[in-house]
C-alpha cells in the first residue's frame, strides 16, 4: 500500500444528492430530485480514469442513493475495468430491486453496503423515515447473499439507536454480512449535537464493540470514532498481547485502519467535484472539473495540512496516540469551527497534557476556503 501523502486507502464518490429517504441524521433535507450540475457522466468516468492514477484504492459509489442516477450501471462498469475494487451503497428504497443487486454483482461489484439503525422495522423506519425500508433492507440482504454478493451493515450510534447495539448486532450476525461499520454521529445538517452520545458514552460503545470483536463472525470498524484506536491499543496493552498477536481480536482491522482521518488516506468528491477530506467535513481543496484530483490530495495546503498530526491543537496535538488516532476531524468542525480542534468527544488525557511539552505546530492551517455546500447526504455508507 502506498503512503497517505501519495494516495488514498479509500476514494468516495458522492454520485447525487437525490435520494427517497428522509433520515433523521441527514446532513439536510433529503432531496428527491438530482441536482442539474452534478457531474456528468463522461466527467465521472474521467474521474474514475484519475482515480486510478493513485493505484488500486477502495473506490466507493455513494449518494444520496446511487440508483437515482440511470447511468449508474456503466459507471460501475468503468471504475470495475479500470482495476478499482468497486464498492456501491445503495439506499433501501423501491429502487433497490433483486434485477438492481444482480447487475450490480454483474458489474464486478466488490461489497454492496446498506443501512441498518434498529433491529426492528419500528425501530429503523423510525430512524429512516420511511416505512418499509428495514423490510427493503433485510430482502436486499438475503437476496445478495443468496446470489453470493458480500454485503456490510452500516448503523449510526445515537442516543436512538444506542440501547439496541447488541440487537443490531446479532442483525449483523445472522445476515452473513462481512463487515459491520459503525458510524459516530457527526453534528451536521438534520444530525444534532442532542442525538450525539457524550463522551464516556462513546467508551462504553468502543467496550462493548472491542468484546464483540473477539468472537463476532464479522469485522467490526468504527467510522469518525478514530479514537476507537485508542481504545483496542490500550486493551491489547492492558491484555499484555504482542502487537502481532491476532488471538481473538480485531486487529486486522484496527491495523488497516491505522492513521487514517480526513484527508489521510480518504478522499471524499461530491456531487458537483469538490474535493473533501471527507463527506462530514465541507471544506473544498478543488474542484475535479478544474484541478487534478491527485494534485489536490497530494499538495494542496488543505490536506498537507491534515495529514501532519503535529498540526493538532488541543490535547490531540500532545497526544501519543495522534498518528495513531488524530481524532475526528470533522466532529471537530462540527462542534468548534476548527478542523484542527481536539475532538470533544475523547475522553483521553494523554500523558503530557498540561506538562508544557506541547508538541509545536509544524506548518499554519490553511484558511477555510470555499465553496463549501451544504451536504445532503447522510448516509455513513463508507467503507473506511
Ligand atoms: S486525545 Fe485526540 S488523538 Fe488522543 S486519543 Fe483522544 S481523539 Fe485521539
Amino acid at each position: 500500500m502506498k503512503s497517505f501523502d501519495e494516495a488514498p486507502f479509500l476514494v468516495i464518490w458522492e454520485l447525487t444528492q437525490a435520494c427517497d429517504l428522509a433520515c433523521v441524521h441527514c446532513r439536510a433535507s433529503a432531496i428527491a430530485n438530482r441536482n442539474p450540475f452534478e457531474l456528468s457522466t463522461q466527467e465521472g468516468f474521467r474521474l474514475l480514469e484519475t482515480v486510478r492514477e493513485f493505484g488500486d484504492p477502495l473506490m466507493v459509489f455513494t449518494g444520496g442513493d446511487p440508483l437515482k442516477r440511470p447511468d449508474v450501471f456503466p459507471l460501475l462498469e468503468k471504475s470495475v475495468q479500470l482495476g478499482l475494487r468497486t464498492t456501491i451503497t445503495p439506499s433501501a428504497t423501491p429502487l433497490l430491486t433483486e434485477a438492481a443487486i444482480d447487475r450490480f454483482q454483474r458489474c464486478g461489484v466488490a461489497r454492496m453496503a446498506v443501512s441498518l439503525d434498529g433491529p426492528d422495522a419500528a425501530s429503523h423506519d423510525g430512524f429512516r423515515r420511511v416505512e418499509g425500508s428495514f423490510a427493503r433492507t433485510m430482502l436486499a440482504l438475503n437476496h445478495a447473499r443468496r446470489i453470493g454478493l458480500p454485503t456490510q451493515i452500516n448503523t449510526t450510534v445515537t442516543r436512538h439507536s444506542i440501547g439496541r447495539l447488541d440487537e443490531i448486532s446479532k442483525v449483523v450476525r445472522d445476515s452473513g454480512a462481512r463487515l459491520w461499520s459503525v458510524f459516530f454521529l457527526v453534528a451536521t445538517g438534520r444530525a444534532s449535537a442532542s442525538q450525539d452520545l457524550t463522551a464516556e458514552e462513546y467508551e462504553e460503545v468502543f467496550a462493548f464493540l472491542y468484546e464483540l470483536s473477539k468472537t463476532a463472525p464479522f469485522d467490526i470498524k468504527t467510522t469518525e470514532a478514530q479514537h476507537y484506536r485508542r481504545y483496542v491499543a490500550q486493551q491489547r496493552k492492558a491484555e499484555r498481547r504482542p502487537a502481532g498477536d491476532s488471538r481473538h481480536a480485531p486487529p486486522d482491522v484496527i491495523q488497516r485502519q491505522a492513521g487514517i482521518n480526513d484527508g489521510k488516506g480518504f478522499v471524499f468528491i461530491s456531487h458537483t467535484g469538490e474535493i473533501f477530506p471527507s463527506g462530514f467535513l465541507p471544506i473544498s481543496g478543488g474542484n475535479v472539473r478544474r484541478d487534478s484530483l491527485v494534485e489536490v490530495y497530494r499538495h494542496s495546503p488543505l490536506f498537507l495540512t491534515l495529514r501532519n498530526a503535529d498540526n493538532l491543537h488541543g490535547k490531540c496535538g500532545e497526544c501519543e496516540y495522534r498518528n495513531l488516532c488524530g481524532g475526528s476531524r470533522s466532529r471537530s468542525f462540527a462542534l468548534t469551527g476548527d478542523y484542527l480542534a481536539e475532538d470533544p468527544r475523547c475522553v483521553y488525557h494523554p500523558k503530557t497534557e498540561g506538562s508544557g511539552k506541547r508538541v509545536e505546530r509544524a506548518t499554519p492551517p490553511p484558511p477555510v476556503a470555499g465553496p463549501v455546500e451544504p451536504l445532503v447526504q447522510v448516509q455513513p455508507e463508507i467503507f473506511r
